[in-house]
């Protein structure tokens, strides 16, 4: 026994299992498996990247003003109160390493993101799993959840796998009613697929206790280039540029987001794409017999009778070349997570789960 021993918790974090991207000699396939978007990054920030290539051998800007300034210009906020990082996942990880620890609490509902249980863990921190209600967000039960050990609370809104949300109403009631230590945060991943909601950028000027966490990786499509940031009080997000690596966004990843944001005409169309494409795809499993909750976000939760329908039915469209992801680790066993692809690729996982459902296996 090697007397070299990681810090506790460590050890409790499962490796992270990603959508798979292929099938064992299976060609034509099609990755509806980790909510990407079908139609690609916009034209503007493919050419953002190739501009780039000249500048690889300068460190980036260590401040991201750039792109900080086009984010406050296109979604209203304040560019002096954001933090920008490797992917929201890496705003998460600032969030539990300055506010958690040993001895501390973080409390995130039963489907919640993974990387809520993950980075509380690797801080070293209690990760505290509350109840849903029917697959909804629960204020309640969050509430219930805090002690005075509580650091954080998480929640998606809205939720991954789910793809439910909650009204802001609600999110400003559990805000109100949080302990005074805590701080809660707000991941707003799929908020550009929602017409007209802030993702809570607005609740975060008028409180002291919200953050908000955003993406480039769903609606954006640059998931390849590991870009969010987060929208917060001024002191909280002077404390996450304190654990931030100063070169923590490379160059090419800055210019692609700023060029991205800024395209307004490509974002409309990939929102409005999505949720044609969604009401389509769950009114469809819905007359094969496969139900969902009304979703808000770029996928769809589809709903079996039991694990082994859904497994079965993943099996099968896996034989068809149709990659979806199983939430079994997100306490949702019987379900499959679709994400709403184009409309050929939509056609062909309802037809798909359609024949599965009539008996083909
Ligand atoms: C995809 C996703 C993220 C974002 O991850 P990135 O690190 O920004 O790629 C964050 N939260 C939720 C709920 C997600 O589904």
């Amino acid at each position: 026994m090697t007397a070299i021993k990681p810090q506790p918790g460590i050890m409790d974090i499962a490796l992270y299992v990603g959508g798979k991207s292929h099938v064992e000699g299976v060609t034509n396939v099609v990755k509806l498996s980790s909510n990407e978007n079908p139609f690609g990054p916009s034209p503007a920030a493919q050419e953002a990247v190739k501009r780039s290539v000249h500048e690889l051998h300068r460190y980036p800007s260590t401040d991201h003003r750039g792109l900080r300034e086009a984010i406050g210009e296109m979604h209203g906020v304040d560019a002096d109160r954001v933090i920008c990082g490797v992917g929201s996942d890496e705003i998460i990880t600032f969030l539990c390493q300055a506010y958690s620890g040993p001895g501390t609490e973080v409390v995130y509902t039963e489907h919640g993101f993974a990387m809520y249980r993950i980075s509380a863990l690797a801080a070293g921190a209690t990760p505290v799993e509350v109840k849903e209600r029917e697959r909804v967000t629960d204020v309640d039960a969050i509430l219930a959840g805090c002690t005075d050990k509580t650091r954080l609370v998480f929640i998606a809104n809205p939720n991954n796998p789910t793809g439910t949300m909650i009204g802001l109403a609600e999110i400003e009631r559990l805000a109100e009613g949080l302990p005074e230590q805590c701080l809660l945060v707000l991941d707003g991943a799929y908020a550009e697929y929602v017409e007209g909601y802030d993702g809570g950028a607005k609740l975060v000027e008028h409180r002291d206790n919200v953050v908000m966490t955003r993406t480039f990786s769903k609606l954006y499509g640059l998931g390849g280039l590991r870009v969010g940031w987060g929208y917060g009080p001024k002191d909280v997000i002077d404390v996450l540029n304190r654990v931030r690596g100063p070169f923590n966004l490379s160059g090419t990843a800055l210019a692609a987001a700023e060029a991205a944001v800024r395209d307004t005409a490509y974002v409309e169309k990939c929102r409005s794409e999505n949720t044609r494409l969604r009401t389509w795809l769950a009114e469809a499993l819905a007359e094969h017999g496969v139900p969902s909750d009304t979703s808000t976000a770029n996928f769809v939760l589809a709903r079996f009778a039991d694990q082994a329908e859904a497994e079965a039915c993943d099996l099968y469209l896996q034989s068809q070349g149709l990659i979806v992801r199983r939430v079994g680790g997100y306490n949702l066993p019987n379900c499959l997570r679709i994400t709403v692809g184009d409309e050929p690729s939509c056609r062909r996982v309802a037809h798909n789960i359609g024949l599965f459902k009539a008996g083909a296996r």
